[in-house]
């Protein structure tokens, strides 16, 4: 089958991979002219880290990864007032954990399929008409083409379900918090291998030391309704909200026009009530957005494109079927996950200072061996059972 993919972030190249192996012809179109830079660093274990290994990307993920040895919580003048080795607990789910940039991780998965699919980069899907037996799609080059499936991989705010599915504001569960990620270069001090956190009411500011000498920072703060569109204008933004905070946070903000890489978005969840409609789909983010409290948004856009594959696979020119099944096996364990992060919104952004009080007392008894095998342990197990790789 001919099959278009919206988007080259982590869902769709992951996808591409798989149609392409299982004898597809997949074509990937991305808007942005290159893959995007940036983001945040992912802990990557479980289904997901399962479905990088069968791609072969094991060796590069624990080469280009980090394994953070403490997590430190630090007060408003830096001192340290709660820490944890999180090693010995993730130990125990074996090798297949690491925490990585969302940008190389990304670029690890593209590459895996790169010069086998076709991929157009710097445009966009404009119109999509799903005719009954094939979708026909306008191009925002101009150019029109036909497919038998397209799929929306375009992430938290999908111009696939955009024009197939309804606005944005209909199938989005907003959090109330905003997350901005930028990294740095040469910024000191730098603590490698320590994740520094430090967390007033209402806001976090967490810093981690890259290997290439940068620093990548990350922010999480109450906010309600639109962001900012351009870079200046968020940027203003975060000085406003975060300006007052203590710590280090005045002098990242100093450096903050000098960053690389910038990433400004909400926390919001998408809850669709079905992920396809004819011939088009949705995957990742743009089908069930999680949010970044979930902690593992990445590894189910990749779960989630490998098992569509499989399913596309497991019932030949039956698209109703694969997308059914598809959907029925993995959505409750999505909503389980997109319900419980609802939840976490105070172990980021503390409300009030009974919250900010509680948060920092869980994290000084994650020091207590045994404590944070309690809590970490059970969110390390993961109960997504992948289908097997179709024989031959
Ligand atoms: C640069 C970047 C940085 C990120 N950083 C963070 C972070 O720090 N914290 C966090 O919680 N989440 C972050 N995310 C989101 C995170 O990657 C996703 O939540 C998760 O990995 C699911 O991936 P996805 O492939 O569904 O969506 P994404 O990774 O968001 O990928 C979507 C892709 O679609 C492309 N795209 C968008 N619109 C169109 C269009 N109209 N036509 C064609 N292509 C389109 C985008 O450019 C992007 O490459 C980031 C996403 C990006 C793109």
């Amino acid at each position: 089958m001919r099959i278009l993919i919206v988007g080259a972030g982590i869902a769709g190249p992951t996808l591409a991979y798989w149609l392409h192996r299982f004898g597809n012809e997949p074509v990937l179109v991305e808007v942005s002219p290159h893959l995007r830079e940036g983001g945040y660093l992912v802990d990557f274990w479980g289904a997901g880290f399962e479905v990088a290994h069968r791609m072969g990307l094991t060796p590069r993920l624990r080469d280009e990864g980090y394994r953070i040895r403490e997590v430190r919580e630090v007060s408003r003048t830096g001192r340290r007032i709660a820490h944890f080795n999180p090693l010995p607990v993730l130990d125990r789910i074996g090798d297949r954990y690491v925490s990585i940039r969302r940008s190389d991780l990304a670029k690890a998965i593209f590459e895996s399929s790169e010069g086998e699919v076709e991929t157009i980069f710097g445009d966009t899907v404009q119109a999509l008409q799903d005719t009954g037996d094939r979708v026909e799609v306008s191009f925002g080059s101009g150019a029109q083409r036909t497919f038998d499936l397209v799929i929306g991989a375009d992430g938290l705010h999908s111009r696939v379900r955009a024009l197939r599915f309804g606005p944005e504001r209909d199938v989005e569960r907003d959090l109330g918090i905003a997350v901005s990620v930028f990294d740095v270069p040469g910024y000191a001090p730098r603590d490698e291998l320590v994740a520094v956190t430090h967390t007033e009411v209402g806001t976090q500011a967490l810093r981690v030391a890259l290997r290439d000498g940068a620093t990548m920072f990350c922010f999480m703060f109450r906010q309600e309704g639109a962001l900012p569109a351009g870079r200046e204008g968020q940027e203003s933004l975060l000085r406003r909200r975060l300006g007052r905070m203590g710590w280090e946070v005045p002098s990242i903000l100093a450096q903050m026009p000098q960053a690389r890489t910038f990433y400004l978005d909400r926390a919001s969840q998408i809850l669709i009530p079905s992920w396809s409609r004819g011939r088009i789909a949705l995957v990742g983010d743009a089908a069930a957005a999680p949010s970044l409290l979930a902690g593992q948004g990445t590894a189910l856009a990749m779960v989630e494109a490998y098992t569509l594959a499989t399913a596309i696979d497991a019932a030949p020119g039956n698209h109703r079927m694969a997308f059914e099944t598809w959907e029925r096996g993995l959505k409750p364990l999505v909503r389980a996950k997109q319900d419980a992060a609802v939840g976490m919104a105070s172990a980021f952004a503390p409300r009030n200072r009974a919250q900010l009080l509680l948060r920092d007392g869980v994290v000084g008894l994650m020091g207590i061996p045994g404590v944070a095998n309690a809590v970490m342990g059970r969110s390390l197990r993961d109960p997504i059972r992948l289908p097997p790789l179709p024989s031959g």
